[in-house]
């Protein structure tokens, strides 16, 4: 039994499930007219954790009736290959999102595979034209998770403007554009990382906290302002009493008792990022729509 207060949870399980029933909706009555939504999903090579991830993504877009077409690719597979791969889907009309699963094998270039997806079927939102779009404060695809954890923020808040938001970590799936959606909220925003001096008291600044570092428990009850809401993007197994256990970058019992609401890992940030993958899919169909029609107005929002 969960001995801590249910209301301070931030339930992204629960919150995946309704951004779900959205998109399923949403598909149901693309479909009634005539279109049905499609996301290729590339895999090159055999990375256990990824074949997992690919698995997940393939059933839940099945699931909400987005047609999922699953390129898996052997290893050795050239970077010429998959360019041509990536050329032939951002051509076909069928397919509305495309989604490279990285890490790609070390004799691919990563960056350039990314560059060469469409961008407006660039689900992931790591095109430099969406990235920069995204810092523009224009309407562009932006990475599932932090758009996951926007939409965390915006139920578990409310309001953000001039929240004062703290986010640890600046990776460029993450941290960056969690800090360019924030900003984009109208929070003040500060961004620390590994070579910031005196963290804590940075944090204990913080209205909203987002960490998303990797290192399990670094984040405790001294580095949070009480009253604070709390996003924990950090993924890390760890050994304890035996058992081998999923832990957030935030040590979640210690910070509990003081914080407003916080999400657990696992079950928070986790399940917001495929439901926010499927959201990017439809937003992608309608960016592609109005750029074959530019006199429609857009129906989709973006988070
Ligand atoms: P990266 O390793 O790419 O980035 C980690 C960031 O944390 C870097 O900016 C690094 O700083 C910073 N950092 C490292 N150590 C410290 C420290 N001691 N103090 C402050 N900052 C530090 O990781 P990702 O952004 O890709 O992922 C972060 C976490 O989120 C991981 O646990 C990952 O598994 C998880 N994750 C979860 C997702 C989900 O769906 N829930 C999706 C994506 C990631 P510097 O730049 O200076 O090196």
């Amino acid at each position: 039994m969960n001995a801590f207060p249910s209301l301070k949870l931030i339930d992204g399980k629960a919150t995946a499930a309704r951004v779900l029933a959205e998109v399923r909706e949403q598909v149901q009555t693309l479909r009634q007219g005539g279109v049905q939504p499609g996301l290729a999903v590339v895999l090159v090579g055999a990375d256990a954790a990824s074949q997992v991830y690919v698995r997940n993504k393939v059933l839940r877009a099945e699931e909400v009736g987005i047609r999922s077409l699953e390129h898996r690719l052997p290893a050795d597979t050239t970077q010429a290959q998959l360019l041509t791969l990536i050329d032939r889907l951002n051509r076909d009309s069928e397919v509305n999102g495309i989604l490279v699963q990285l890490p790609l094998p070390q004799h691919v270039d990563e960056h350039c595979i990314l560059q060469a997806i469409s961008p407006l079927k660039d689900v992931d939102g790591f095109h430099s034209e969406n990235v920069g779009g995204l810092a523009q404060g224009r309407d562009v695809l932006t990475p599932c998770t932090p758009s996951g954890c926007m939409r965390l923020l915006r139920d578990a808040c409310g309001e953000l403007r001039g929240k004062h938001a703290v986010v640890v970590g600046r990776s460029n799936i993450v941290g960056k554009p969690m800090a360019a959606l924030l900003l984009q909220a109208d929070c003040t925003v500060t961004m620390v990382h590994s070579q910031s001096r005196d963290l804590p008291a940075l944090c204990r600044q913080a209205d909203i906290v987002v960490a998303a570092v990797g290192k399990p428990k670094l984040i405790g009850a001294e580095w949070l302002k009480p009253g604070a809401v709390v996003i924990d993007v950090g993924i890390n197994r760890i050994e304890e009493g035996g058992h081998s256990r999923l832990v957030g970058d935030v040590d979640f019992a210690a910070a509990l008792p003081q914080v407003a609401a916080i999400t657990p890992v696992p079950g928070g940030v986790g399940p917001m990022t495929i439901a926010y993958l499927l959201k990017n899919t439809l937003l992608a169909l309608d960016l592609q729509q109005q750029a074959a029609h530019p006199e429609r107005t857009p129906c989709l929002s973006p988070c």
